[in-house]
């Protein structure tokens, strides 16, 4: 039989890990490179909306999500009170990147996957059969996000979303009861760390009413990371460089589609991945298809999401959203399956 080519993944995060699993499942040998280690926590608001069936199926994930939880609600607040309850259309998932990630890695190895961790690769020109899922790229962007873990926090509904001055928090419940607190906000000379870090950001962001709430919870200290400079644009991948999830588009998180962005694009770009691994299509046509494809599949969501941004961070726009919300006169059913 005639032996497959070899593919190289940069980034084991939530693309390259999905992506290496279902080429390893195929018998095409694969390495992965990644920064870090595993287990690790991480800034994402680990509320999974619009992962399909057909792409959960396509890459193998149900295992790995089957303690996930589901999620139906999300409220929306704007200065401590409740603006608006959305029901989703579909269940979103909910489960910490702690778990998640170190269960993608774990069954990569498993499956014959060469796997090197605390491995960052020096990413130059492109080459045949590299593949980049190396996450977001460092832009000049004003924000930070945040997050931590909370043990003992009731929460009003699955999701709740505050908005801020110049920022916005999401609330979720993952498993064991946590409650998965993370933000986006405008960065801030602020000195705390951990916990008391997130509540100053909140009360900067004239969050009082949540940051009070917060100040009397219990958090998992372990749990707390921070990343500057996110941005969110779309990337147009240099000629024959192939990039997947947020390293080819970055989606803002208020949509909670990352993740599910980041499988997508690694089940899209699997079929042709193989062809050009069996010798059947050369690398500069594979790039060129997979591109195609993910323009294609994600060119709505992405202009939806840059339009209503600027609508969930600043205040003015803000109480235009909620007010219209209110009246009933935002049409969140064909607003969610857009940014979907
Ligand atoms: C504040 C915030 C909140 C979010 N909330 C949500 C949410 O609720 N729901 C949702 O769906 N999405 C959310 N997201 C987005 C989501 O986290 C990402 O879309 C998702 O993680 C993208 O997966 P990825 O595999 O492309 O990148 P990542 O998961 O970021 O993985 C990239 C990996 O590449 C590694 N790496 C980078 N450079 C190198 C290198 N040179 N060599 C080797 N390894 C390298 C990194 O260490 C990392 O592990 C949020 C993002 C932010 C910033």
């Amino acid at each position: 039989m005639k032996s497959l080519r070899p593919i190289e993944i940069i980034g084991g995060g939530l693309a390259g890990l999905s992506l290496g699993l279902a080429l390893r499942r195929q018998g095409v040998p694969v390495s992965v490179s990644e920064a870090g280690s595993y287990p690790r926590h991480r800034v994402c608001g680990e509320f999974i909306a619009g992962l399909s069936d057909s792409t959960v199926a396509q890459l193998g994930l149900a295992p790995f999500l089957s303690d996930a939880l589901q999620h139906h609600e999300v409220s929306w607040f704007l200065e401590g009170k409740l603006a608006r309850r959305q029901h989703l259309p579909s269940p979103a998932r909910a489960l910490s990147r702690y778990r998640l990630d170190a269960r993608l890695a774990n069954a990569f190895v498993e499956a014959g996957g060469s796997l090197q961790t605390q491995a960052r690769v020096c990413v130059g020109q492109a080459k045949a059969g590299c593949v980049l899922t190396t996450g977001r790229r460092r832009t000049t962007s004003p924000s930070i996000g945040l997050k931590i873990h909370a043990l003992n926090l009731p929460l009003e509904c699955d999701l709740e979303l505050h908005l801020g001055a110049e920022s916005y928090i999401g609330l979720t419940r993952v498993e064991n009861g946590r409650v998965n607190v993370c933000g986006l906000f405008r960065r801030r000379e602020l000195v705390a760390q951990g916990a008391a870090l997130i509540i100053d950001y909140l009360r900067a962001a004239k969050l009082t009413v949540l940051a009070d709430r917060l100040a009397g919870a219990d958090f998992d200290g372990e749990s707390f990371s921070a990343v500057a400079a996110v941005g969110f644009d779309q990337h147009v991948p240099a000629n024959c460089s192939f990039t997947l999830g947020d390293a080819c588009a970055m989606i803002p998180p208020f949509t909670g589609n990352g993740m599910a962005m980041a499988f997508q694009s690694a089940a899209a770009a699997l079929d042709p991945l193989l062809s050009y691994t069996r010798g059947e299509a050369e690398w500069p046509t594979t790039c060129a298809v997979v591109q195609t494809t993910l323009e294609n599949c994600f060119r709505l969501r992405l202009a939806t999401a840059k339009v209503l941004h600027p609508f969930v961070l600043e205040p003015v726009r803000q109480r235009w959203l909620t007010r219209l919300s209110r009246a009933h006169l935002l049409p969140l059913r064909p607003l969610y399956f857009a940014l979907h």
